[in-house]
């Protein structure tokens, strides 16, 4: 018996799309770096399937058919150039080499090209869905080239989450595309978990609504608009009282929001493209300004703020739901802007419609919303922005009101939402068709002869200022 696909690392991630294939009728043959691993997966979950036991890369190798397949599930980073280094040597032309992981696109770019060296097809795939949905089913992101699809999109299709029947997995474009678009997946993430917490806060310390009944708030808002996985396990968490103490679980946990560096490489490889990222990288200073508990315990009896009473609104609840909704489309809105910069960048000829499509099911941020967002793209006429697309520029218009009133209330009342206001900032700068970059332009040109475009006339004009005086 050969197998159809080899898996080497197998910690949770490994184990479970492993398990996941096993059960979807592959025959998988299994890998660890130390073999312990592969028996406890075997001992625990051998009846999932057909698994092969393998010892070493050789033997991994060498139960596979051809072309081979082989995933591999290691630490990011420098483990995966090392399993590659010792793939190479006992690979033939044609075989696949997947890297699954949590890779940085620009490596990912790098190992295809010295891959191909070789003949060989290296594929970075982005797989969202955490450990769950490794096994249930995940978003997954494919690059590489379209030859190494045609082999093994069939399989990552059927282990992928559904939507309505149809896999949440497509051909994302060469090279490095699936792991950029996993990581722009991954820097909306941070802001969608951002201005839920900017919401939770306001309710909180704005409006005095404790977590359990905040849990039942964000309960009803899972069954409108805002419907998505994140609002509906935030209900779970707000509503979960700690066993130890009897107080809500969001009580007893230390507020400092960890990070594993997908939101900084989105932030970065926004600052390199020039996008207009700004709540995502808000999200990430956010959960930064968060980890540096020590200055903010002292700062909170130093600083000063101010702060203005205020009288809420009856409306409030509504207000923080619309500017919610309004600061999470713009995040998305920033995201798929950054993947058309990326793609003019880079080369990738990457389907919006089709890249929203994959996120509907098994990932982090699967939401009613990107039904829509799908068919905002799937036309001829693509809009040039999100928000511009006719759905969402009269969603966002009715949002716009109440999204003004809660940023206000939350400048008066000393709550910080950063990204709440950049969404809100970016919103009014996308639809002014002046702003104040002239004086920037004019600035640039008198410390640096930096030159300026006209309104008026084409060409690059300086001026020599200074001298009429
Ligand atoms: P992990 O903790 O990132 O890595 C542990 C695995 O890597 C073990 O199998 C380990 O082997 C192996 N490994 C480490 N260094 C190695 C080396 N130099 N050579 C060979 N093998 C080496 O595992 P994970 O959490 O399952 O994640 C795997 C990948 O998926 C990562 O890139 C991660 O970022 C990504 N990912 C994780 C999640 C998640 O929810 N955990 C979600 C999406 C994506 P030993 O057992 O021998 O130490």
């Amino acid at each position: 018996m050969s197998a159809q696909i080899g898996v080497t690392g197998l910690a949770v991630m490994g184990a479970n799309l492993a398990r996941n294939l096993a059960r979807n009728g592959y025959t998988v043959a299994l890998h660890n770096r130390s073999v312990e691993k592969t028996d406890i997966l075997l001992e625990k979950h051998g009846d999932d399937g057909d698994f092969i036991r393998t010892e070493t890369l050789q033997e991994l190798v060498d139960s596979l058919e051809k072309p081979r397949r082989v995933l591999i599930m290691v630490k990011a980073g420098k483990p995966v150039d090392s399993v590659i280094d010792q793939l190479v040597p006992l690979l033939e032309p044609g075989d696949i080499v997947i890297d699954g992981g949590n890779s940085h696109y620009e490596d990912t770019r790098r190992r295809e090209a010295a891959l191909s060296q070789h003949d060989l097809h290296f594929v970075g795939v982005g797989v969202s869905g955490g450990e769950e949905g490794a096994l249930l089913g995940p978003s997954i992101m494919p690059g590489g080239s379209r030859e190494s699809y045609d082999s093994l999109g069939p399989m990552l299709e059927k282990i992928s989450a559904k939507y309505n029947g149809e896999p949440c997995c497509t051909w994302i474009g060469t090279d490095g595309a699936g792991h950029f678009v996993k990581m722009v997946h991954n820097g909306i993430e941070y802001a969608d978990m951002q201005v839920i917490g900017e919401a939770f806060d306001l309710l909180r310390s704005g409006a005095g609504i404790e977590p359990a009944e905040q849990a039942k708030i964000f309960t009803d808002w899972n069954s409108g608009t805002l419907s998505s996985f994140l609002i509906e396990i935030t209900a779970e968490v707000l509503g979960h009282t700690d066993e130890r103490t009897g107080k809500p679980f969001v009580d007893v946990v230390v507020d400092a929001a960890g990070q594993k560096g997908t939101g900084r490489w989105t932030v970065v490889s926004a600052l390199e493209l020039g996008s207009p990222t700004s709540g995502i990288a808000e999200s990430v200073f956010a959960r930064a300004l968060s980890s540096q508990k020590d200055q903010r315990v002292l700062a909170q009896d130093i600083l000063q703020g101010h702060e203005n009473t205020v009288e809420l609104p009856e409306t409030f609840v509504e207000d923080v739901r619309l500017a919610l909704y309004a600061s999470k489309l713009v995040s998305y809105a920033q995201g798929i802007d950054m993947l058309t910069a990326a793609a003019k960048e880079y080369g990738w000829e990457l389907k919006l419609d089709e890249i929203a499509s994959l996120w509907r099911a098994g990932c982090i941020i699967r939401a009613e919303l990107l039904d829509d967002i799908m068919k905002a793209y799937a036309g001829d006429e693509r809009p040039a922005n999100l928000l511009l697309a006719p759905a969402f520029a009269e969603a966002i218009a009715g949002a716009v009101p109440a999204w003004r009133r809660v940023v206000a209330t939350a400048v008066q009342l000393g709550i910080p939402v950063p990204v709440f206001s950049a969404s809100l900032a970016y919103y009014d700068g996308l639809r002014r068709k002046r702003l104040p970059a002239a004086l920037t332009q004019g600035l640039r040109d008198l410390f640096g002869a930096h030159t300026y475009n006209r309104v008026d006339t084409d060409g690059t004009f300086h001026t020599l200022w200074g001298e009429d005086k």
